[in-house]
């Protein structure tokens, strides 16, 4: 089982689609072990963006993640990052299929509702920076023989 951090991002929640979004992982058969609602310091955004530092869409980057609440998730599964970002979609909604969460609710690259983990090493260094381990919780669900063979 693998754990992925995602974060309904402030348009996604200005805009009413955090229960949309929970819901497809959800139905989907991935499990949420933690989850919070959150004001995103400046000092978290620009740890968790790193990455991105020194880009051209950094400082509007930060801006826009550090502009309203956001609800940010741990979720798991068996292969639970490449589960996510498929159901997430391309990075730019342009891009993204229809059917997924960009492809069907998004339109532009800095607006685009969702950010999940991008593979194992940024999934371990994302859930340990956004929750500690007390919040996290492990649990089993009745229904997994019915999602894994
Ligand atoms: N981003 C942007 N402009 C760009 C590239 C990225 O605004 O040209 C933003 C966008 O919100 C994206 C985030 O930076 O989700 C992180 O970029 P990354 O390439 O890691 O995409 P993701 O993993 O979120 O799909």
């Amino acid at each position: 089982m693998e754990r992925t951090l995602v974060i309904v991002k402030p348009d996604g929640v200005q805009r009413g689609l955090t229960g949309e979004v929970i819901s497809r992982l959800e139905r989907r058969g991935l499990k949420v072990v933690a989850l919070k609602m959150m004001n995103v310091s400046r000092e978290l955004a620009e740890q968790h963006y790193a990455v991105h530092k020194g880009k051209p869409f950094y400082d509007g980057l930060i801006d826009y993640i550090t502009s309203s609440p956001v609800v940010v998730m741990i979720v798991e599964g068996k292969n639970a990052i490449k589960a996510v970002r498929n159901t997430v979609g391309a990075t730019n909604p342009v891009d993204a299929a229809p059917g997924t969460i960009r492809g069907d609710f998004a339109m532009d690259i800095g607006r685009n509702i969702v950010h999940a983990s991008d593979g194992p090493e940024t999934a371990a260094f994302e859930t340990s920076l956004w929750f500690s381990e007390d919040e996290i919780c492990a649990y089993t669900r009745n229904t997994d023989t019915w999602i894994y063979e």
